[in-house]
């Protein structure tokens, strides 16, 4: 068969989406010498040597076989204490917590255990850029609603109910948010769960980056009064604990809600890497120092280049949390594409342009600083005069 032959018998749903907008900058500059990645979603830090020792005495012990669908018992036990220590959930880890292959699977089985086709779901952008395509392929419509920077990049429930209609079924938050390092506390989120019993909507809370918020204590949004019910509660290990090879996330959701991701996970996954989550208890029995750690050497370096980018005329929200800057690059005149190409090209700094992002995203560049500091300080240096060239 020719490959126009097999391009026809595609799917029309997967079709009619674009690969991600990301890994075509990743392509450009994975071939360049003397290149600065501000591009990558992921942790400069190595897995703490406990957490690998663990992964590894478990398979040393033997334990190679599939564990239970839902993750093994003493994992979600752990996570469910976790969770309650940490953000004052209370979840059952019988029937309400299932671990899933990154917090990527468990936005795709819980698109796809709640959405018939035609379904709605609002998303709030500028936002990750799976959501959107995982709605789609689960038959689901995805609504966009744009923040900007001069609301801190947080959302309002007037902008969300603007959005609504009869076929909205789910609203689909993230905070502290990638790509902006929005951060909304319990006064901003409560306006939406008072929306969300208004109109009847369920919820998916991304909250992987809850430990990265430098400023304020994090929100879990299921912890809002009668918002547990409603919430798919999604996080993971890849960024607070540096673990985003491991391929280990974890969703929290009401018992009937859980099944249904179950149900899917069991038939499509039959479960997540057993040595991963032996590593992954180990993380939760006595990695928080270590998060801790990570933690406060992100916050350092997120001041240092939100400081740096006000000096070379970037204009740059304070990222409340995860470990992304997301400055304007309105001034120049370019758009986010063209600045990131010709950044990319003129001065071998890579990031990401802010299209890439859906609806706010345009006019800005995300910067992962989750690099060295010499790595920022060079990159501000070359940003800068790259800048001054533009502009000139
Ligand atoms: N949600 C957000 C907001 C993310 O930024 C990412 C990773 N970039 C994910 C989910 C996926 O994480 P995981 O590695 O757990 O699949």
């Amino acid at each position: 068969m020719t490959q126009t032959h097999i391009k026809k018998r595609l799917s029309s749903r997967v079709e009619s989406i674009q690969p991600s907008g990301i890994r075509r900058f990743f392509d450009l500059a994975s071939k360049m010498d003397n290149l600065i990645s501000l591009g990558v979603g992921e942790p400069d830090f190595v897995t703490p040597w406990n957490v690998r020792e663990a992964s590894i005495s478990s398979m040393e012990r033997g334990f190679t076989a599939y564990s239970a669908n839902a993750g093994i018992m003493e994992l979600r036990e752990a996570i469910a204490g976790y969770m309650f220590n940490r953000f004052d959930v209370d979840y059952d880890p019988e029937s309400e917590i299932l671990v899933t292959v990154g917090a990527s699977e468990a936005i795709d089985i819980g698109c796809r255990a709640i959405l018939d086709e035609g379904d709605e779901v609002i998303v709030v952008e500028p936002s990750f850029v799976s959501y959107a395509p995982l709605i789609s392929m689960a038959g689901g419509v995805p609504v966009p609603v744009g923040t900007k920077i001069e609301d801190d990049f947080k959302v309002s429930a007037e902008q969300i109910k603007q959005v609504l209609t009869n076929k909205t079924k789910a609203l689909m938050i993230c905070f502290p948010n990638n790509p902006t390092g929005a951060v909304m506390g319990k006064e901003d989120l409560q306006e939406i769960a008072d929306l969300v019993i208004e109109h009847d909507l369920l919820v998916f809370s991304d909250e992987i980056y809850a430990e990265l918020s430098y400023d304020e204590e994090h929100v879990s949004f299921a912890g809002l009064e009668d918002m547990k019910e409603r919430t798919i509660l999604i996080s993971g290990f890849s960024k607070a604990f540096a673990m985003t090879g491991w391929r280990l996330g974890f969703v929290m959701a009401p018992p009937d809600l859980l099944a249904a991701m179950l149900k899917i996970h069991q038939y499509s996954l039959m479960c997540a890497p057993t040595m991963a989550q032996y590593g992954a208890l180990e993380a939760l029995k006595s990695g928080m120092d270590d998060v801790e750690r990570m933690k406060q050497s992100y916050k350092q370096r997120r001041n240092f280049f939100v400081k740096s980018c006000a000096e070379i005329g970037l204009t740059c929200h304070t990222p409340g949390g995860a470990f992304y800057a997301f400055p304007s690059i309105k001034s120049t005149g370019l758009t986010s594409e063209q600045f990131a190409e010709k950044l990319l090209y003129e001065e071998r700094v890579a990031v990401v342009p802010g299209n890439v992002f859906g609806a706010g995203g345009e006019g800005h560049i995300r910067c992962s600083y989750a690099t060295s500091m010499d790595n920022l300080e060079e990159s501000i240096k070359r940003i800068g005069r790259f800048i001054q060239s533009v502009g000139n």
